[in-house]
């Protein structure tokens, strides 16, 4: 076993023990995110997946939250988004993911922050960058939940419970937006496209 620096180790190791081109069983980390097989030299990476996260503001400032329909963290809150597939722009797979998700048609995708995150499904663990966006909508009279989410709700900002979430990011956003205190007049959230 070999141990990563700060003593992380690859955390899919102990799924990932035989070789994809060889077949035998010499399979072994070489970082965090890297397998190389002894027998044949195989080498093969299993990279940090890029993901969008957008926060969708109403006419009253409060903030569009999601529930999750299956695991990781099933039934917790989310936000809107997801992967990137792949030769999408992080914008591309935000604006695809809303509608999938909840039939809205995001605008104006305002960068505000990116957070790491990890996501285990069927025991692989997958590094994740999740980049969040301020983004505008025409309207929320066609909003359903629908595809990966189970229902949805707008919670003033000051009132969210981070503890509701399930992943790591959508904490570190809410923080961000809890101490980012210009932030209403810096996005100017009920300036409606
Ligand atoms: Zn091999």
């Amino acid at each position: 076993m070999m141990i990563l620096k700060k003593g992380r180790k690859n955390p899919n190791q102990h799924l990932f023990v035989f070789c994809p081109h060889c077949g035998e069983q010499t399979l072994s980390t070489g970082s965090l995110k890297s397998f190389s097989c002894k027998n044949c030299s195989f080498n093969f990476y299993i990279n940090t997946a890029s993901a969008g996260i957008a926060l969708i503001f109403n006419e009253n400032n409060e903030l569009l939250v999601t529930r999750r329909r299956y695991d990781p963290a099933k039934g917790m809150l989310d936000f809107p988004g997801g992967f990137s597939e792949p030769g999408e722009t992080i914008e591309d797979s935000l604006k695809r993911e809303v509608k999938e998700e909840l039939d809205l048609d995001i605008s104006k995708l305002t960068y505000f922050s990116s957070c790491p995150n990890k996501y285990i499904y069927k025991q692989v663990t997958y590094n994740i960058i999740d980049f969040a966006f301020i983004c505008k909508v025409k309207g929320f009279d066609k909003i359903k939940a629908q595809d990966d989410i189970s229902d949805y709700y707008f919670i003033e900002l000051l009132k969210i419970d981070k503890n509701q979430f399930g992943l790591d990011s959508p904490k570190m956003i809410i923080d961000q937006l809890l101490t980012s205190s210009k932030i209403a007049d810096k996005f100017n959230f009920s300036d409606r496209p």
